[in-house]
């Protein structure tokens, strides 16, 4: 890894290889950062920026992936965003690995890595914040108030500082795409956001850097959000149409492995609201609790999906 001022890794020549060998360079200050995306987009004529809390796994590195295949040069981003999370919730112990992060972007041939402190993000308490209005309050937004205030003001600060052309997020989070897309389009975002597919284990679970707080036995557990799901797609591909029957389904499926059911919820993909008929569009979101680690997951009732490569036990 390089760090910055080093010059190991200067920003203009790219120091990553085809096979993804190389540093990215880490850009720690908001000041800096904005310079360095501009030198990449001026050299390589396109910038994808990936965000991310950091903690990487292989769902993050395939966004990484998926923004080389679109732009010249790729920016990935590891913040820990504080006022994204509620009070009790995990922000001091989130997983924290900035070392490791930064081997599996060099070797995915990341070229800038931005990573500031929250006192460089947030130099004056936030008190001007994005709005992200009625559409947050659904879904995850019940249970986490304020938490996509805090995620679209983080992100629209990304954007204005490292000014990409594409923006990269997970279809993980299936209800912040929703609105960063939502946001683009309402504040005139010059910004293309691309959603990318969930990247599973080879279990069915949905990959995430809170996957590490489950013990074994509920790992276990924590597979029925998937199958769940799976068994949503199966119902649907078999002629239910009834939201409120498939949402039946995938919460007796979770609570019967044990795990306590947040939320179950047939939804229009961009309004976001509950749907009556289930088109092949409508997406099926869940949120659920396992043990003290709260996890979502979702799929579209029709097409294709990650959950078909998933071998998930019944
Ligand atoms: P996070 O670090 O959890 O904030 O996630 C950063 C980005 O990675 C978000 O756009 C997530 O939707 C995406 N992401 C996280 N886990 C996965 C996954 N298993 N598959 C696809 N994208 C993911």
């Amino acid at each position: 890894m390089t760090l910055e001022g080093s010059g190991a890794a200067a920003i203009g020549s790219r120091a990553t290889g085809a096979d993804g060998s190389g540093a990215p360079r880490l850009v720690r200050e908001p000041a800096k950062v904005r310079p360095a995306a501009r030198a990449l987009r001026r050299e390589h004529g396109t910038l994808a920026l990936v965000p991310t809390m950091g903690f990487l796994h292989e769902g993050h590195l395939r966004l990484v992936d998926r923004a080389r295949e679109l732009c010249g040069a790729v920016a990935l981003s590891i913040f820990v965003n504080p006022t994204q999370f509620g009070p009790d919730e995990d922000f001091e112990t989130y997983p924290r690995n900035l070392d490791r992060d930064l081997d599996l972007a060099a070797a995915r041939g990341v070229d800038l890595v931005f990573a500031p402190s929250p006192e460089a993000m947030y130099p004056l308490p936030p008190t001007i914040t994005v709005d992200a209005g009625p559409l947050a309050d659904r879904l995850c937004g019940r249970s986490r108030p304020g938490h996509f205030g805090g995620v679209l003001t983080v992100v629209l600060k990304l954007l204005h500082l490292l000014q990409p052309d594409v923006g990269v997020f997970g279809r993980k989070d299936f209800q912040q795409l929703v609105l960063v897309r939502r946001m683009v389009r309402e504040l005139d975002l010059d910004v293309h956001i691309e959603g990318a597919p969930i990247v599973r284990e080879s279990g069915g679970l949905a990959m995430s850097s809170r996957n590490g707080y489950l013990s074994d036995a509920e790992r276990e557990v924590a597979r029925s959000l998937s199958v769940s799901l799976r068994r949503v797609r199966e119902r649907f591909a078999a002629g239910e149409r009834r939201a409120d029957e498939l949402e039946e389904l995938a919460r007796r499926t979770m609570e019967a492995a044990g795990a306590e059911v947040e939320y179950v919820r047939v939804v229009d993909p961009e309004s976001l609201d509950r749907v009556g008929e289930a088109e092949a569009d409508a997406v099926c979101a869940v949120a659920a609790r396992v043990g003290t680690t709260r996890l979502i997951d979702n799929a579209a009732l029709g097409g294709p999906s990650s959950l078909d490569q998933a071998a998930a036990p019944r």
